[in-house]
């Protein structure tokens, strides 16, 4: 239990404010960590000390900590047109310009994109989009969304639901009816004694097929994937699954979306994620890294296929009626326009590509440790496991909580990382240099072996 000074920041937080998944008994006996500026990828708390934010806050500060680009384009958009919305036909300019640049950006021809201000808003739209499709075809029925275990979707009542993990669900009374999950893809985890990791792809694909025809192909729309897995503790797919997956989606006339909200814009050494697996999504959200985080804005972006049939049912009905009071903000439409600019000027993808290597080895290097089940990764997220049993793979008990106390000595040595159950992730600002990275993975050492 930490010392809190009476009136202190901690006090007043842990006396005026809910935060999200934060255990609030915990939170009242350890007090929280409060930041109050940044650089590059070091956050400083309010005692001057420096962390290395091995996060990038929630896998979204891409560009880093005060990057002035972003603030003057912020401030030059507040100047010049603070608000305007995107109903009724109206728009501000710089939306427009957004909304073309990411379509120009797509890993597959869109035809539009729909703004919102978070991920679970992108994918709540993506739901309602779907449905809205599948009403305009005359095709009430076909509404079922396949997702999968230890997804992560958002956590408005429809995207907590796609999420398919328990704290999402437990005493929330979810999932929602018409969702569904099928099998997580983790070949570590979940793959057989003697199964390769193609007989796992092969075993995920036909498990899936099962489902849609166990559930009725004319009842089911959808499919929703990250195409790295990251808040269910960055699964990276067995090699050939999307391969696999994707024809079957295709036989039973089911859309897919592919949910880019961690893996847009650079994460897996191209700009989407959808490029490094080869996927075709029909849909596809992104948020964070679109505007390095610095202000709310996500998007969904559809195919001229979904588009023609939500075009012509609104003006069947008269309109398509969604959209949020701050949808393509110019605000944060203006620091997303430069957030792009920046990844052009400073070839972002190859500054990737050039550090992914030395992050990925590093991330390897904990493999031997005996607490260490599993690395992986790509690009510039990873995830080490840590068991309890490294020869059976046997987790830790739950309530051990161990990967939460491993996060919290990483801390200690100036290091921000995630814990996911017993899983520590990495995901730090796209700018990251070698050196830096080096240094991430010192500090981890030192939380590490002061967890063992
Ligand atoms: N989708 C994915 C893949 C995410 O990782 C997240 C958040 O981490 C979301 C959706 C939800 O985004 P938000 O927290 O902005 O609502």
């Amino acid at each position: 239990m930490n010392q809190i000074k009476p009136n202190s920041l901690a006090a007043r937080d842990i006396a005026y404010h809910l935060h999200g998944y934060t255990n609030a008994v915990r939170h009242e006996q350890d007090g929280p960590l409060i930041l109050t500026e940044g650089k590059g990828i070091y956050v400083h708390d309010e005692n001057g000390r420096a962390y290395i934010e091995g996060m990038a806050g929630l896998w979204s500060v891409s560009l880093g900590f005060g990057e002035e680009r972003l603030v003057e384009a912020a401030v030059r958009q507040m100047k010049k047109l603070p608000y305007y919305h995107t109903f009724t036909h109206k728009t501000s300019s710089v939306t427009v310009e957004l909304a073309e640049k990411l379509i120009g950006l797509a890993p597959v021809p869109m035809s539009k994109v729909f703004f919102a201000n978070s991920g679970s808003e992108a994918n709540d739209t993506v739901i309602k989009i779907v449905w809205y499709y599948s009403n305009a075809l005359g095709r009430p029925k076909k509404k079922k969304i396949i997702s999968r275990q230890k997804a992560y979707h958002g956590v408005t009542v429809a995207t907590a639901s796609l999420t398919g993990l328990p704290n999402n669900h437990r005493d929330f009374d979810l999932p929602i009816a018409n969702i569904i999950h099928a099998d997580c893809p983790h070949y570590y985890r979940f793959g057989k004694e003697g199964e390769s990791e193609a007989q796992f792809a092969q075993r995920m694909a036909d498990s899936l097929e099962k489902l849609i025809l166990a559930e009725g192909p004319d009842t089911v729309a959808a499919f929703i994937a990250e195409p790295v897995m990251g808040a269910g503790g960055v699964i990276v797919p067995p090699a050939g699954y999307f391969d696999l997956i994707q024809p079957i989606l295709k036989k039973y006339d089911i859309l897919f979306i592919a949910d880019e909200v961690i893996c847009g814009f650079g994460r897996t050494g191209n700009m989407f994620g959808s490029e490094t697996f080869k996927l075709k999504p029909d849909i596809l959200s992104c948020a964070k890294a679109l505007s390095s985080s610095y202000l709310p804005i996500s998007g969904v972006m559809i195919n001229e296929k979904v588009y023609q049939a939500l075009r012509d049912n609104s003006a069947k009905i008269g309109t398509f009626g969604h959209g949020f009071t701050y949808s393509g903000h110019p605000v944060p439409a203006a620091v997303a326009l430069e957030t792009l600019k920046i990844y052009e000027e400073r070839n972002i993808l190859a500054q990737v590509r050039s550090v992914a290597p030395a992050f990925q080895r590093e991330l390897k290097r904990f493999a031997d440790h005996p607490l260490v089940g599993e690395t992986r990764g790509i690009g510039l997220v990873g995830a080490i496991e840590l068991v309890k049993d490294k020869r059976t793979k046997e987790p830790f008990a739950p309530q051990q909580g161990v990967g939460f106390q491993a996060a919290k000595l990483c801390q200690e040595q100036g290091l921000i990382t995630r814990a996911i159950m017993d899983s520590l992730a990495f995901c730090p600002p796209l700018i990251i240099t070698e050196a830096e990275i080096g240094e991430m993975f010192r500090r981890f050492a030192k939380g590490l072996d002061a967890t063992w």
